[in-house]
């Protein structure tokens, strides 16, 4: 189907609530009360019940959204590494059309800095909160360490969220005085660890949890690596109370980005940007909160981390509801339909040309965790010596799921499969179940024509770069 959008050349926008997994949302079923806003929305939108992110982690993610391809295909698998200069981009496909591209960034990665390769016209950061602080700050500024210290005290107590009130203002004022057609990636990366909630939703799910107990738990994911690769017994897995902690303070986040959607909404109807534009609200990965045995989005690729949010908004739309399983790819040839007709040339940009407007679907996705964000050799370092699960550093993955079932082709351990329609959770493995042979044989070739097999890329077992920038630490990336 081609959108009938009144004018030629809708403004396009994709808002990214990095790390936001689907199954905390309301509107995705969810018994927490965590989207009251989007829920509201609902009967206008376009809702994707089983979306897929291609990548388990935010740059190759993000690069599959722009591009249309998978982290094979694109090869972009961590940062500094450059995209072939015969890959089309979102922003360099929409520039042929006069449009002006702005990505609005929350989070490091997507940094020409930290070596993000996609190149927009303009590129706002807004994690850096020390710029509003230190103002507040500067008369305490006495050392770095005192004002560091003071600097986290403040966070763990609601005083700042990572980004996301400042980025509004930054919208409001360029919506203002938008002349050319524009294409905008927003990511609001407020539910992404270290979960902090803004006073705005803080306590709405863990009540009178003193900040104490909230640094103490929210700081669990950045211990992640101890927990996984560390012999020091002292490196305790959270227990399955401290767990649900650290869960609501994470859908306190949630709440907090809806907060946030509410807000921006307003902009955009003030704007009156909707008479001609579609919003696409995603993902970029979910995260793990001790489910599998893993914190945050790295190691694995269950559903926790990959199924993520998908719905868009236009004019006059109607509710719709898509079960048919479908991932993030779809959102570059789903822009490229609506400013080309012709389906043959859509498929000169397109691997992958399956519209979000189609009538019928594949009910197909895939995804890949390829390349893990640390190295070997800094991880080493990091839980000192010997590794124990050296295999989960190790191990890549090239995931599809097709109609009710998922696949799991590992390189290292043994291949694994689920029947989502009774095992939501993955918690019965089928991979060696005799009479799912065939079945397994097939989506194992499948996933091997569309993606290839883990021979055909040059894979280094993490990767090696000397010094993270501040940014990226203060994400727990070490
Ligand atoms: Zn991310």
């Amino acid at each position: 189907m081609y959108l009938n959008i009144e004018k030629k050349k809708p403004n396009f926008i994709i808002i990214i609530l990095d790390t936001l997994r689907a199954s905390n949302l309301s509107i995705y079923g969810y018994k927490k009360k965590t989207t009251p806003f989007l829920s509201s929305l609902l009967k206008n939108c376009y809702l994707y019940k089983n979306a897929y992110s291609p990548a388990t982690w935010t740059l190759p993610a993000h690069i599959s959204i722009l591009t249309g391809l998978y982290p094979s295909q694109h090869k972009v698998l961590h940062s500094n590494e450059m995209i072939d200069e015969n890959i089309v981009t979102l922003p360099q496909f929409l520039k042929n059309f006069g449009y002006i591209s702005k990505m609005y960034t929350s989070n490091p990665w997507l940094d020409e800095k930290n070596g993000f390769p996609i190149k927009f016209d303009n590129t706002y950061k807004f994690w850096d909160l020390y710029s509003d602080e230190k103002k507040f700050l500067f008369f305490l500024s006495i050392t770095n360490k005192i004002y560091n210290k003071i600097r986290s005290k403040l966070y763990f107590r609601g005083y700042f969220d990572k980004g996301a009130k400042r980025l509004l203002e930054k919208i409001k004022r360029d919506l203002a005085e938008q002349s050319k057609p524009f294409f905008f990636l927003i990511n609001f990366n407020e539910t992404h660890s270290l979960y902090s909630p803004p006073k705005s939703s803080k306590h709405n799910f863990t009540e009178n949890l003193p900040d104490k107990t909230i640094e103490r738990i929210s700081s669990f994911c950045n211990l992640e690596k101890y927990f996984l690769f560390s012999n020091n017994y002292k490196y305790k897995f959270p227990s399955e109370d401290e767990l649900v902690i650290l869960e609501d303070l994470y859908n306190e986040e949630i709440l907090y980005t809806d907060q946030v959607l509410r807000k921006l909404w307003k902009i955009f109807y003030d704007s009156n940007i909707f008479e001609n534009t579609i919003v696409f609200i995603t993902s970029d990965h979910g995260e793990s909160i001790g489910d599998h045995g893993f914190l945050t989005h790295e190691f694995s690729a269950y559903n926790k981390i990959i199924k993520v949010p998908l719905l868009i908004f236009f004019k006059n739309n109607s509710r719709r509801v898509i079960d048919s399983n479908i991932d993030t790819t779809t959102i570059f040839p789903t822009i490229i339909h609506n400013l080309i007709g012709d389906e043959k040339k859509i498929q000169e940009f397109c691997i992958n040309h399956q519209s979000l407007f189609s009538n019928e679907f594949n009910n197909l996705s895939f995804s890949e965790f390829l390349k893990p964000i640390i190295s070997e050799k800094n991880l080493k370092k990091l839980v000192g010596g010997v590794l124990k699960n050296e295999y989960l550093l190790k191990n890549k993955q090239k995931v599809i799921i097709k109609n009710r079932f998922k696949f799991i082709y590992n390189s290292i351990i043994s291949d694994e499969l689920y029947d989502l329609r009774i095992d939501p959770s993955e918690l019965n493995n089928l991979g060696k179940i005799e009479k799912y042979k065939n079945l397994i044989n097939n989506l194992k070739k499948e996933i091997i024509t569309t993606l290839g097999d883990f021979k055909n890329l040059d894979y280094d077992s993490g990767y090696e770069k000397p010094e993270l920038s501040s940014p990226l630490k203060s994400l727990g990336y070490l």
